[in-house]
């Protein structure tokens, strides 16, 4: 099993995302990347092999930002490479981790080439980038494309999502695959694994099955499978 995480924060989140698929290297991987909002574009640093080399990279780039995404990835579908590792990005715009599967990646992947989307991983997790900005494209809200995207695909995820034209959000969703939101100082945080995060907070907010969430650094709003606002309960975790 690999890891997801994601951070909207006052501060600056590389460091800290890194250090969050170091604390999920137990779980197994055999890539690594990060995608981080900068205002103007989304830096995009993946590598093959261990979250060591991406740090070496960020050491080298040093991309500042408040908002980003990253993910340690096993495969199941494509070998491990770097262009098969997370985040997936579509037309520069939308830039997705996922962990799990999804099963009716064929017919999907059909159906985004007709629409003219290019694939350049053999994932099944791809998809979702083009898919998330094909709705997107449409005039549909991030909440929205993630709901429309959620109809489509078949199978179990846990998904993160970032947009060029929104700095100030990440959107994350779940089915059959655990995620969690971090409810930090100043910031609000997503992983897999409380372990990813448990040095920033203590206090957790276990999404259930379905669930779609909005996260920046000042609040974080949850909604169900019906796109009901709904409350969840804050664990505390010491
Ligand atoms: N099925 C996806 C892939 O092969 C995600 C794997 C994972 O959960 O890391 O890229």
């Amino acid at each position: 099993m690999c890891g997801i995480i994601a951070a909207a924060s006052n501060r600056n989140v590389g460091k800290l995302l890194v250090q969050g698929l170091h604390k999920m290297e137990y779980r197994g991987y055999d890539s690594a990347g990060i995608a981080l909002h900068q205002i103007d574009k989304i830096a995009h640093l993946r590598t093959l092999g261990k979250v060591n080399l991406l740090e070496e990279k960020m050491v080298d780039e040093k991309p500042k930002s408040k908002l980003g995404i990253a993910h340690t990835r096993w495969a199941t579908h494509g070998e491990p490479s770097e262009e098969n590792a997370h985040p997936h990005k579509s037309n520069e715009r939308v830039y997705i981790v996922h962990n799990g599967i999804i099963e009716n990646y064929i017919d999907l992947k059909e159906f985004l080439k007709k629409e003219g989307y290019t694939f350049s991983s053999q994932t099944d997790s791809e998809l979702i980038a083009h898919m998330l900005e094909y709705y997107l494209n449409k005039g549909n809200s991030m909440l929205d494309s993630m709901y429309l995207t959620k109809e489509k695909i078949e199978g179990a995820y846990a998904i993160a999502a970032i947009d060029k034209e929104d700095d100030t959000n990440v959107t994350i969703a779940r089915s059959k695959s655990p995620l969690l939101i971090g409810v930090g100082v100043d910031e609000f945080l997503a992983a897999s694994d409380p372990l990813a995060i448990g040095q920033l907070t203590n206090e957790f907010v276990f999404l259930e099955d379905g669930d779609v969430a909005e996260l920046s650094s000042e609040s974080y709003t949850i909604f169900d499978s019906a796109k009901k606002e709904v409350h969840r309960e804050v664990t505390q975790i010491d």
